[in-house]
């Protein structure tokens, strides 16, 4: 039977959106496999996170208790989800593209001999296949690649598909399982919160980034008012941070996060192709630049043609005028 199973992230007692966009996609393939959408939660017990994923499509979560795993070791989640697959043979197996996904799927795939693609931004399925359409030389180009092995196992980028609505009243079967996570060779002993409680970029629906032309991390605090009013998260091109504007986990681009939200909006940045290898697959782009020949205005959607530092206020009072509206 082609099973869709997924790598369900958790923190904090909750499950993280990236696996409701997982369940709803699996969900999908699924029924075109003739199979079921499955999930396999690690390191918890807690039966409402069965529920929540129940919502999106999934009909059945695995529970491996294991407390080595209550957090993060890649070593424990390869050696546990490689036996899982072992004893519950899913065709399809998928991850998001975040550090969890991509670090234990690259060691999965190498341990059972399957292939991966990795950041996956849309998929198909044909016949007993999944096509995964994946970006390749820095976003340039697209490619469909159809996995050889079993099971067929992605890493999909975040926010590519979209979770859709939660349905009320849906159940899972939830099975409690003590797994083994073996002789760890290392061991995370805590994991500390960034100093931001936004969203991440890599998660992050909404965008507003800053480049060179903001000048001073000072300066930064107006993207700061603009991504409050509206909710977003705030990134940076690799010129401000080796300027010491931004933080390097604000990096998006080549040697940065890739992102994929709904809104880019990209304040004093060139557009230069490392910066777009992280965010050229945003839905929408907006840019706002003094130079008319910037090649962000290439990929934007909107341009304005523009000094930021006018921009950037008069958009903050517009969006609060229509959040007040
Ligand atoms: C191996 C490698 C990896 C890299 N990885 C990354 C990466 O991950 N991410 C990344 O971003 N870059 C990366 N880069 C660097 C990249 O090549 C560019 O140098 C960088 O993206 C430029 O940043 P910027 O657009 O902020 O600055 P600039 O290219 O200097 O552009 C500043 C822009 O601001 C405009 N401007 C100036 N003043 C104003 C104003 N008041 N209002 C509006 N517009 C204004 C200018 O017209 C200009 O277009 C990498 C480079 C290499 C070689």
């Amino acid at each position: 039977m082609g099973n869709v199973l997924i790598l369900a992230e958790h923190q904090n007692g909750k499950v993280k959106k990236t696996a409701f966009e997982l369940a709803s996609k699996a969900s999908e393939i699924a029924s075109s496999l003739g199979g079921q959408a499955e999930a396999v939660l690690i390191g918890t017990n807690d039966e409402n996170l069965s529920k929540e994923l129940a919502a999106y499509g999934i009909k059945k979560v695995y529970l491996l208790e294991c407390p080595a795993l209550e957090k993060y070791n890649a070593e424990g989640y390869t050696k546990v989800l490689a036996d899982l697959i072992a004893e519950v043979k899913p065709e399809v197996l998928l991850a998001a593209a975040t550090p969890v996904g991509k670090s234990c799927m690259p060691r999965l795939s190498g341990k059972l001999n399957s292939g991966l693609v990795s950041d996956v931004v849309d998929l198909k399925v044909d016949g007993s296949k999944v096509i995964a359409t994946h970006p390749i030389y820095s976003g340039k180009a697209l490619v469909d690649v159809k996995v050889n092995g079993s099971p067929q196992m992605l890493t999909i980028r975040p926010n590519s598909f979209g979770a859709g609505s939660p349905q009320d009243g849906a159940t899972a079967e939830s099975i409690k399982k003590t797994a083994d996570a073996g002789e760890l060779k290392s061991k995370m002993v805590d994991l500390v919160q960034g100093a931001s409680d936004k969203v991440d970029l890599t998660e992050a629906e909404l965008i507003v980034s800053g480049g060179r032309a903001m000048k001073s991390s000072d300066n930064f605090k107006i993207l700061d008012d603009l991504a409050a009013t509206i909710g977003a998260t705030v990134g940076a091109s690799r010129a401000a941070v080796d300027s010491g504007y931004a933080p390097h986990d604000m990096q998006v681009g080549q040697t940065g996060k890739v992102v994929n939200p709904k809104l880019y909006m990209a304040f004093g940045i060139s557009g230069a192709i490392q910066h777009l290898a992280g965010m050229r697959t945003s839905k929408v782009i907006v840019a706002v630049n003094k130079d008319p020949e910037a090649p962000i205005f290439q990929k934007a959607d909107y341009g304005i043609v523009a000094d930021l530092f006018e921009v950037v206020p008069m958009l903050t009072e517009e969006f609060k005028k229509a959040m007040n509206e």
